[in-house]
């Protein structure tokens, strides 16, 4: 893995920006402190308000509920006997065809820059168009092996676990109310877990050894959101992400929801379009773009720790929005003007 962050013609020195990173992120004792108080009290609000937010969507959700249920007892009575197969059929099978299914249509986009009412929406205007065939493969080969040796074998760890805490597949799916609240709590760990098992990666010999690989993509695409040394891929990609639904003893539909919501999430994060309705990819696509910046998911521990100073001074911050219209956010919130040498 030798190529250099100086792709894309633009050199930067990771280590050396950093420096700047440590002194706003000083007291970080402090940080942790609010980090906590702010955590605590928003698991509290759930606590106190969950009941009756989550009373008006079940309401809503109404007779589908019954929907679900009739399709898990099919399932159910069509794997009687195979809880194990069950168990990977939802949390191996279905979140590797959500992630290929949506990475497939990046990719024709990627390779092909067709077509255009995609790529006028592309964060870095001048980068990927189109992607390095060579950089692309090497990124193929490496999430298809992080995917087949790590991912797979963890997810059979963590059946193992979940069995010992219950029955994963029980007949009866969670409510509605249960599910929505275990969902909530799957996002707030990933958000702490992610963000310091990333940061961590950031202090330079870790950021050498194992971090600098996913960060050779400048500008990343859809499938980047893997490509990483099979260390960083256990402790920052999946950990956070797996250990919910182990600590709760969710049930299977739970968790494998889980696994394709945080795919889809983590593929939107790098696909480099800023597309219509979709969560805006500007926080992530600014950290690959400036390494120093905007570790987390959400952007809560950013705010905190002041890890998103820069970016909060940029146009990507002002691009990073919902986009309601059609009008490319690079087109209605333009750069600056470059100054004449
Ligand atoms: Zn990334
Ligand atoms: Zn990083």
């Amino acid at each position: 893995m030798t190529v250099e962050t100086s792709v894309n013609g633009k050199s930067r020195d990771p280590s050396g920006a950093r420096g700047e990173q440590e002194s706003n992120g000083g007291g970080l004792w402090d940080s942790v402190k609010k980090a906590a108080f702010i955590i605590g009290s928003g698991i509290l609000f759930l606590a106190a308000f969950g009941n009756s937010l989550t009373w008006h969507l079940q309401r809503f959700w109404g007779a589908s509920g019954d929907f679900w249920q009739d399709l898990w007892t099919k399932l159910c009575v069509a794997f009687e006997g195979h809880d194990e197969a069950l168990f990977y059929f939802g949390t191996m099978l279905l979140p590797s065809l959500t992630f290929w299914g949506l990475n497939a249509l990046l990719l024709v986009v990627d390779t092909t820059g067709k077509p255009s009412f995609i790529t006028r929406y592309r964060i870095q205007l001048d980068k990927n168009n189109p992607v390095d065939p060579a950089k692309l493969r090497q990124a193929l080969k490496c999430v298809t092996l992080n995917q087949l040796f790590i991912s797979g074998p963890i997810v059979v760890g963590v059946y193992h676990l979940m069995s010992l805490r219950g029955a994963p597949c029980s007949p009866e799916l969670p409510t509605f109310h249960r599910a929505l609240m275990e969902l909530a709590f799957f996002s707030i760990l990933e958000e702490i877990m992610f963000y310091y098992s990333h940061r961590l990666f950031h202090q330079p010999n870790l950021y050498k050894r194992f971090h600098k690989q996913h960060h050779e993509w400048t500008a990343p695409v859809g499938v980047v959101a893997t490509y990483a040394h099979p260390l960083e891929h256990v402790l920052s990609n999946l950990l956070p992400v797996v250990i919910g639904p182990v600590i709760l003893g969710s049930h299977v539909s739970t968790t494998s929801m889980w696994y394709c919501v945080a795919l889809i999430s983590t593929t939107i994060s790098h696909c480099g379009y800023h597309l219509p309705f979709l969560p805006s990819p500007e926080f992530h696509d600014f950290h690959h773009l400036r390494f120093n910046q905007c570790y987390g998911v959400f952007g809560v521990l950013d705010r905190l720790h002041g890890t998103d100073d820069k970016f909060r001074q940029s146009k990507q911050y002002e691009r990073h929005t919902l986009l309601t219209g059609l009008t490319p956010l690079n087109e209605s919130i333009p750069d600056a003007p470059k100054k004449a040498l």
